[in-house]
């Protein structure tokens, strides 16, 4: 995809902190001072540009992350939150007001779903979860007061893909908003070259990749993170989930490694998949030939960042999807943990942890299983060794016959 070079190309970010130092400075104030009271009245509307008023509005830290995501989705602007759901729950109420509806794939982080199906209707904001991929239901369920089209462009945790230019070209035909969560996809799918009018990330997982905080971030144009942001009417400036600036600060010197990380963890997971495939395990990777939307993804990836660092293997019962994780964890394979992008593999059973705000009977539905596990592939040095180990511990565990 030549536009993601040539953007990334002419936009090249450079900082230089406070007395030279190779990272911005560290600002770290809640509140600003002024030389006079004028530009503080024009700063609180909007209209002295350079100006901190107050860091729940802005802050210099929190404004070189956002533009370094915002470069990375290649969307005008951006705004960092304090976690993903804050990301999440600060676009769908800017967009959605009592008497909206939103259409949702329903295959979607738990807590997305749960944000959508549980929190907001007694907002009068309704959801309609349908499968993402069944463009007839897609446009039938849309109505006169539908704002959003909302999906994950690789979906948590059943890998399901999402056409983003095709809900891209519904959501122009009826003027509706494309908000797309590329969490799981951090530069192998860019939603905005793609369609999309806003994309969220949860930075907890691949970008920071450290495990060591919650964050999250929208990108949209500068109009809509404005809007977010205004003193009157914004979501994020009301509602208040901004991030700290110093988490900013150390989620920036992550961000530098990430093209690397992504790469590892694609190359290490695209791996075990084709050895588990082999093996003949229930396994789900868009890496596969299998996979009932590998054709898509390659069709809207940026191949040198490959499928992405999460697989999922069925193995049939939770007993024997604990039993499993229990002794990979024991032979120091990675972690019984939610989340995911971490250096160290992950793997947790979904339906009981990430997805258990989705009730049982719609779980079926969907295809998450009781035994499912979602694996964050970590990045392993040497992938080979990884696999047979944890060869021995499916068999151990009757997962592998
Ligand atoms: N989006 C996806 C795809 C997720 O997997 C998660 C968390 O697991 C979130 C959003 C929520 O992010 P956070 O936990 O940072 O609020």
């Amino acid at each position: 995809m030549k536009d993601f070079n040539a953007a990334n190309e002419i936009q090249d970010l450079q900082y230089f902190g406070e007395f030279g130092g190779v990272n911005p400075s560290i600002s770290d104030s809640s509140t600003y001072t002024f030389l006079s009271a004028k530009t503080m009245f024009d700063t609180f509307e909007g209209n002295a540009d350079g100006c901190y008023l107050y860091s729940r509005h802005s802050s210099p830290m929190n404004l070189y992350l956002a533009q370094a995501l915002a470069k990375l989705e290649n969307t005008a602007a951006a705004n960092v939150t304090a976690s993903g759901m804050g990301a999440i729950a600060t676009v769908l109420l800017q967009l959605c007001k009592s008497g909206d509806h939103i259409i949702s794939s329903r295959t979607i982080y738990g807590g997305t779903y749960a944000f959508m199906k549980n929190f907001l209707p007694p907002f009068h904001i309704e959801t309609s979860f349908v499968d993402i991929g069944n463009f007839e239901v897609i446009e039938a369920a849309i109505r006169p007061t539908t704002k959003v089209i909302y999906c994950e462009s690789v979906s948590n945790p059943l890998l399901e893909v999402a056409d983003l230019r095709r809900l891209s070209a519904i959501c122009k035909k009826y003027k509706l908003k494309l908000v797309v969560d590329n969490t799981f996809s951090p530069l192998s799918v860019s939603p905005g070259l793609l369609g999309a009018d806003v994309v969220i990330h949860s930075l907890t997982k691949f970008i920071n990749g450290s495990s060591d905080t919650v964050g999250g971030v929208y990108c949209g144009t500068q109009e809509f993170i404005n809007d977010t942001k205004n003193v009157n009417s914004g979501a994020c400036m009301l509602l208040g989930p901004t991030m700290d600036s110093l988490r900013s600060a150390s989620i920036l010197k992550n961000l530098r490694t990430l093209h690397i990380r992504m790469k590892q963890h694609s190359y290490n997971a695209q791996y075990l998949a084709e050895r588990f495939e082999k093996d003949g395990l229930k396994v789900s990777y868009p890496g596969l030939l299998s996979h009932k939307n590998h054709e898509l993804m390659k069709s809207m990836m940026h191949a040198e960042y490959g499928f992405g660092g999460i697989l999922t293997l069925d193995a049939v019962t939770t007993d024997q999807a604990n039993a499993l994780m229990e002794l990979m964890q024991k032979e120091n394979l990675g972690y019984l943990a939610v989340s995911l992008g971490f250096y160290k593999t992950l793997f947790s059973c979904s339906g009981s942890s990430t997805s258990s705000e989705i009730p049982e009977e719609d779980r079926v539905r969907m295809g998450i299983s009781d035994g499912l596990i979602r694996f964050s592939i970590g990045l392993d040095h040497d992938i080979e060794r990884t696999y047979q180990r944890m060869k021995a511990c499916m068999v151990k565990t009757a997962v592998l016959t």
